[in-house]
């Protein structure tokens, strides 16, 4: 999503306001976090001046559809965040070293995907449960542990008595 930065940089305004859609679409963060569907990024916001610089302020919110890490069941997150970056010239990228928290435009654009999608990388919890007591599935058998207990913990048998155990019933014959 480009930006035009135009009315700014020629001083006609101070504010640029921002409110628009962006596809979700990275599929890195999309595959890593088992994301099955995200809705579009509503961006509300501003691009402002102020302290003799530009600054992009925003707050982004998306619904995600996301299978839960530990049990598999689908659940649905809504991913908030806020943003608040510098912004500066192309041309200022290499007189400097690269700073951190910068992001570049190139002559009266600025492209405010990478920004936002940068802070969704940041913001995004690491681990997504469906509930915080998820007790997951049998690493077993496969069952969903929220819904019934499982007999796999209690049948195990040590296998020295299985030794034994097959000992006797040889001996029984
Ligand atoms: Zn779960
Ligand atoms: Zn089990």
């Amino acid at each position: 999503m480009i930006i035009d930065l135009s009315r700014i940089l020629n001083g006609k305004e101070s504010i640029i306001p921002l409110e628009f859609e962006l596809p979700f679409k990275d599929e890195k963060i999309l595959k890593n976090y088992n994301i099955v569907q995200a809705s579009n990024l509503n961006i509300a916001g501003e691009v402002t001046y102020m302290d003799g610089g530009l600054f992009v302020k925003c707050t982004y919110t998306t619904n995600l559809q996301l299978k839960c890490d530990r049990c598999l069941k689908p659940f649905e997150y809504t991913l908030e965040g806020d943003i608040f970056k510098g912004i500066k010239p192309e041309t200022q990228s290499d007189m400097e070293s690269e700073e951190d928290d910068v992001y570049y435009y190139e002559g009266q654009d600025l492209d405010i995907s990478p920004i936002v999608m940068d802070d969704i990388l940041f913001n995004i919890p690491l681990q997504m449960v469906c509930d915080s007591d998820c007790q997951g599935l049998c690493p077993t058998c496969g069952v969903d542990l929220n819904e019934k207990d499982c007999e796999c913990n209690k049948e195990k048998i040590d296998p020295r008595f299985e030794v034994l155990k097959s000992f006797f019933d040889k001996e029984e014959v």
